[in-house]
């Protein structure tokens, strides 16, 4: 005998979590399992301290699943975003060029959450949610779909049945595979560091991208810590370099990085943990197949440049929420499911593009090719018209 549900998410990353927040307070009866408990302190073992950029179009899908009224009071706002080239022959900022929300409209371009937060307030979120049942500590293991429902075996045995199977989970999704969805993989050999600093020169909420070579280091604004300035630290670079850096003693990691972040906001001083990150971008061929939609990084995976990631798994679930409600009964259904592919796939393409190839950019070693760089940022920040619809684009407003 299977147990019954509408919507079964598999994952339980920040993607999934949201899942659950957005189609629990929706009414609908969902399961969400994930293997490993979510880590929902900064200095625990395994707690993600990477930090997100939440984008305008990701507020309402938020708000929707009861989580922003309890995220905006830890949000910092992101008003500007620099863009600074210092990939001269010596490590110095040669173009800065600064992107103003107040270009665009009077609100700033989004907002900066840690994402070991993002987890507590999701799993306090889903504590209220009595139609959620999350389970921490299982495991989807395997999966058989029907035209009438997709039939699923958790890792210990248990056997459900659900209208509408969710992956989210993850890069290496399990669903993703049983559905037999292949995907295309592009590796750069880079990885990223990510991190918190505190820094004596206020950041004004301005996020920071610094290119040279390798990667870009980008600071993103976090709120004060005991009234020092903080930020929030994704230094990407080749991966030999990531492990020589890693294995540093701090006082040398912390030289390093005033070097390449070039004095900007002053003396760095690491107030965290160091995560690895490996840097890929990734697509599948389609968003969904029999009673089963892929979300988040089991659809697309990108470097980490311009807050796109997990901002583009909302849009996901935006749409996949919308259709939902837009007709309840045909929840999972074949033109449900088709719906959410055409209308996700086009954009997850492009974004994938655009990020790929900001990031190689990024990467260029040869001195001419940085020259280069630099020219083009130049001269597409002197055409405004041109700059704001980029602008636009990035964040996803029309
Ligand atoms: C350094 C860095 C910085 C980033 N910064 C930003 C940013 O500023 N803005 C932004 O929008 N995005 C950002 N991103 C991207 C963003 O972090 C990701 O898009 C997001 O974390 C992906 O979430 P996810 O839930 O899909 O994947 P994951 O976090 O990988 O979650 C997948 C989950 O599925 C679980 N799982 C695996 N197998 C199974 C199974 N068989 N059954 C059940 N569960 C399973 C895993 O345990 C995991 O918890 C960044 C990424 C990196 C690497």
């Amino acid at each position: 005998m299977r147990d019954e549900t509408d919507i079964l998410i598999s994952g339980g990353g920040v993607a999934g979590l949201a899942a659950a927040c957005a189609f629990g307070s929706a009414g609908f009866q969902v399961v969400c399992v994930e293997p490993n408990p979510p880590v929902t302190e900064a200095d625990a073992a395994g707690s993600d301290l990477r930090s997100t950029a939440f984008l305008h179009p990701s507020i309402p899908v938020l708000e929707t699943a009861g989580l922003w009224a309890r995220l905006a009071p830890h949000a910092a706002a992101l008003q500007i975003m620099r863009i600074v080239d210092a990939g001269g022959p010596v490590a110095e900022p040669r173009v800065v060029k600064d992107f103003n929300a107040a270009d665009l409209s009077d609100q700033p371009f989004g907002w900066n959450l840690p994402n070991w937060l993002l987890r507590r307030e999701m799993v306090a979120r889903l504590a209220e949610l009595p139609n959620v049942r999350f389970l921490p500590g299982l495991s989807t293991a395997a999966v058989l779909t029907r035209e009438s429902a997709a039939l699923v075996t958790l890792s210990d045995g248990q056997r459900l049945s659900a209208r509408l199977l969710i992956g989210a989970d993850g890069r290496d999704s399990l669903v993703r595979t049983a559905l037999g969805i292949p995907v295309k993989t592009l590796r750069y050999g880079q990885k990223a560091l990510a991190f918190a600093v505190q820094h004596p020169i206020p950041h004004q909420n301005i996020s920071t991208e610094i290119h040279r070579a390798g990667g870009p280091f980008t600071f993103v604004p976090l709120p004060d810590r005991d009234g020092q300035p903080c930020s929030a630290v994704v230094w990407m670079d080749h991966a030999a370099e990531i492990d020589r850096r890693a294995a540093l003693p701090v006082a040398d990691f912390e030289a390093e990085m005033m070097e390449r972040s070039c004095g900007l906001l002053g003396p760095l001083r690491l107030i965290s943990r160091l995560t690895q990150w490996p840097i890929i971008a990734q697509i599948a061929a389609r968003m969904a197949g029999e009673r089963s939609a892929l979300m988040a990084e089991a659809a697309h995976v990108m470097p980490p440049i311009g807050a796109q990631g997990l901002n583009m798994s909302l849009a996901d679930l935006t749409v996949l929420l919308d259709l939902a409600l837009a007709d309840r009964a045909s929840l999972g259904s074949v033109a449900m499911l088709d719906a959410y592919h055409r209308k996700r796939h086009l954009d997850v393409q492009a974004r994938v593009s655009g990020i790929d190839l900001l990031n190689r950019a990024s990467m260029l070693g040869a001195q001419p090719l940085r020259d280069l760089r630099a020219g083009a940022l130049d001269a597409f920040y002197s055409i405004a018209p041109l700059r704001r619809t980029l602008m636009r684009a990035g964040i996803g407003v029309r």
